[in-house]
């Protein structure tokens, strides 16, 4: 089985046909499902006039109505306490809890049966298998196990494949690359930021390299960091590592992965969900690839709440190239470029927090640690970017200032009011980074 190249070699190499009909067949279940089972799901979809049996074709399943996350947050902290009318199944039947990370709010509950966390490390299971995971692997994971999802089903998985795996649980970061090195262990997952802040600590407070550490494959998620070519090159370079992206969601599962051949983009699992991506302003779902859009998603199998017809605000676009690895599952470009509310106009001009990370983790001489500050003086935008340079480039400083402002300029059509900090003086980041903040609606930037 470890020579096998597909976790499934039957669901991943079906023909393009018959993955629509295994989907449209999916769907029309678990809509019936939802409909029949939770109030919440049958009174949108009574308003909508869709009935499980309209349901034929995929121009059916538009009609559907999606659901947004402020909905599951208005619903909850109710009876069914506390998840209320989504719940699908009998209180007694949810066998694990876990929220999403309140980026953009309130967090929302996520109840699962027994069955949907099998589910969701079966998930898993084709991400890690994908990406080179074999039983001979030893898998670290350097995250605070918590009532975030984060990477408990990529934990299980491994375990699922066979992989020895080894909980990093509460130890502080050089706890953890000392467990990494006296064990020897040849893969681990985290946040991109989270890796090469490992990678930071390793090299400046412990005197080790990291890329002569046995690490030889990681596995990101929680930010589009991996797929992001300047980022990933930094994370490869300092682990010595091939570096492999995921995107997934507390509220959807594990719906996309990069695979080995590293086609510069994420597969979505097509067997699992039903990705559809839609016009950010007038929501007509669209097939061409080379438009962005926000993906609206359904996860086909989850049961306890289900996730139909999700409106994640990510935003993709497919890929017109099918990938070398023969996966029929359709890849999507780039990986999730930004979330349809992060991508913001400044100055008039739209701009994407991921367009200035690839440009700061491009240029050579700074630091891996960025802010950007957007605020408002008088009528006009401003644009604060605080970068760190390493301590070899200190001497040329105003060089890497010139090229930062060059390519920023050439990449996102803007200027910036750079601003060279200390080392190590910005914040850093354990899960998800907050670099990016938007001031011009509060009251104190007026
Ligand atoms: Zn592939």
């Amino acid at each position: 089985m470890t020579d096998q190249i597909y976790w499934n070699p039957v669901l991943e190499t079906l023909p393009r046909e018959k993955i629509r009909q295994l989907q449209l067949k999916k769907f029309k279940k678990i809509f019936k499902w939802a409909y029949e089972r939770s109030k919440f799901h049958r009174k949108i979809y009574d308003e909508a006039g869709v009935k499980p049996e309209d349901i034929r074709s995929f121009e059916d399943i538009r009609r559907v109505p999606s659901v947004e996350k402020s909905m599951m947050r208005d619903i909850q902290r109710k009876d069914p306490f506390p998840y209320g009318d989504a719940l699908c199944v009998p209180l007694e039947e949810v066998a694990v809890f876990r929220q999403t990370s309140g980026t953009t709010g309130q967090p929302v509950y996520q109840p699962d049966t027994w069955q949907d966390w099998e589910w969701w490390t079966e998930c898993w299971s084709y991400i890690l298998w994908a990406q080179g995971y074999r039983p001979r692997d030893r898998v670290f994971i350097p995250f605070g196990y918590n009532i975030f999802v984060a990477f408990w089903a990529g934990h299980y998985a491994a375990e699922k494949i066979g992989c020895e795996v080894i909980p990093g649980g509460v130890l502080d970061t050089k706890a953890r690359i000392l467990k990494i090195q006296e064990l020897q262990a040849t893969a681990m997952m985290g946040t991109p930021t989270y890796i090469l802040g490992m990678a930071e600590t390793a090299q400046m407070k412990m005197e080790i390299d990291p890329s002569e550490l046995t690490i030889d494959k990681i596995t990101c998620a929680g930010e589009c960091g991996a797929s992001i070519p300047s980022t990933k090159s930094r994370l490869e370079k300092a682990w010595g590592a091939k570096v492999y992206d995921h995107a997934g969601a507390t509220e959807i599962g594990a719906w996309s992965f990069e695979c080995q051949d590293q086609p510069g983009g994420l597969h979505v699992n097509d067997a699992l969900f039903l990705v559809e991506i839609a016009d950010v302003e007038t929501g007509e779902i669209f097939e061409e690839p080379g438009r962005r859009g926000k993906m609206i998603i359904t996860a086909l199998d989850r049961r306890a709440q289900p996730c139909v017809r999700f409106d994640s605000k990510d935003v993709i676009e497919w890929s017109a190239e099918p990938c070398s690895c023969g996966r029929t599952a359709r890849l999507i470009k780039g990986g999730v470029v930004g979330r349809a509310d992060d991508i913001t106009k400044v100055k008039g001009v739209l701009l994407a927090p991921s367009a200035i990370e690839e440009v700061v983790h491009g240029v050579d001489g700074l630091g891996d640690e960025y802010e950007v500050i957007v605020d408002r003086v008088g009528h006009t935008d401003r644009i604060k970017l605080k970068v760190e340079v390493l301590p070899e480039a200190q001497d040329q400083c105003q060089l890497v200032e010139s090229e930062l402002a060059d390519q920023l300029r050439l990449k996102t059509n803007l200027r910036y009011d750079i601003e060279i900090c200390g080392c190590e003086t910005l914040p850093r980041y354990e899960v998800k980074a907050k670099r990016f903040k938007d001031l011009r609606n509060k009251p104190e930037a007026e």
